[in-house]
């Protein structure tokens, strides 16, 4: 293999930038050319790149998002926009791809690679941690301590003014966030999509704890959470909304909200994410290289392992009952 491609695709991950100058470092030190492409699959299309020089990647290791942009690209969900991406690629002499993104773009790639023999690795890289084939994506860290840092601060006015704080973490499909981060953060309770909660039980827990002496509460809630607290009224409220009015009607407490929305997905990268998005970055190379290719790369038990890339999508990403179990116990 002579030249790879590179992009950042789907949404956004503090880590990005680091998994991309891996790429491109281990890339050059091997003798391969680097073409990083702008705005994910639409960048392929439009034939929008640049080679890269080992100074190219220079000072974003610690910068959050990613300097090539990403999009999300509807073209190359068709068969005529896989073509026209893969007839540039080969016109430009690049038979492989690295993909950092989730598992969207790695569908994408999975069909490239199917559809037109271009060679795939994918990089998993999204805060919300739910991809198969690996204990953690890169900015998961990350966003976990952004998050904490938020809930640090929440909690010195929850304290003071002896009040309940709801707080939605972002994670329509999955928990993993709000979980990582409720125990890190000493919630009081912490709802996730996969466990349906009654508000019977978040309300009873809330009154156990008020009394034995506790002056404040932190609820976490992930975006994606459903249950009994939802009445008609609520539909189209948040999960945090619609749960602090009705802890409110039933105990008479005080409650207040924070989305912290879009905040999660931004900031330098931890040491952990860049730690992990140099050794994924450099990895996704090092499998090209070995002629080896249609696999995701992941850290499986703190050691790189590859994945194919299709048995890494079938994977349901399982919340691990341990530390869900723990929070529990902690917070009780
Ligand atoms: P993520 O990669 O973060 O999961 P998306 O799901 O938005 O983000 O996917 C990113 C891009 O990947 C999409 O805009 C599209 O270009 C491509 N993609 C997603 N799903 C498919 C699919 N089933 N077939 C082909 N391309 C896809």
């Amino acid at each position: 293999m002579k030249k790879i491609g590179v992009i950042t695709s789907g949404g956004d991950a503090p880590g990005m930038n680091a998994a991309l100058r891996a790429v491109v470092r281990n890339g050059i030190y091997k003798g391969i050319g680097i073409y990083a492409f702008q705005h994910g699959f639409q960048g392929l299309i439009n034939k929008k790149f640049s080679p890269m020089q080992r100074g190219s990647v220079a000072d974003i290791i610690q910068r959050g998002g990613t300097i090539l942009q990403t999009a999300r690209c509807e073209e190359f969900k068709t068969k005529e926009g896989r073509t026209k991406a893969a007839e540039n690629l080969k016109e430009l002499g690049i038979s492989g791809l690295v993909i950092i993104g989730g598992d969207g773009s790695f569908r994408g790639g999975e069909l490239i690679q199917k559809e037109h023999g271009i060679e795939v690795v994918g990089v998993p890289a999204t805060i919300d941690n739910d991809i198969g084939g690996t204990d953690f994506c890169i900015g998961f860290d990350t966003a976990v301590n952004t998050v904490i840092d938020a809930v640090n601060k929440i909690r010195d006015t929850a304290t003071s003014h002896e009040r309940i704080f709801v707080v939605e973490i972002m994670g329509r499909e999955r928990g993993f966030l709000a979980l990582y981060a409720g125990l890190a953060a000493g919630a009081e309770s912490i709802l996730i999509p996969e466990r349906p909660t009654s508000l019977k039980d978040i309300c009873d827990k809330l009154e156990h704890g008020f009394k034995r002496g506790k002056k404040h509460s932190i609820i976490m809630v992930a975006e994606g959470v459903g249950g009994d607290f939802y009445t008609n009224r609520d539909l189209r409220k948040t999960p945090a909304f619609a749960l602090s009015e009705a802890i409110s009607d039933k105990l008479g407490h005080e409650t207040r909200v924070i989305v912290l929305g879009h905040l999660q997905r931004g900031g330098a990268p931890s040491a952990r994410d860049r730690i992990l998005a140099s050794r994924m970055g450099a990895s996704a190379v090092d499998l090209l290289c070995e002629g080896k290719s249609g696999l995701m790369i992941g850290m499986v038990h703190e050691e790189m392992k590859a994945t194919p890339l299709g048995e890494a999508l079938a994977q349901e990403p399982q919340i691990n009952e341990e530390i869900l179990q723990l929070s529990h116990i902690l917070s009780l």
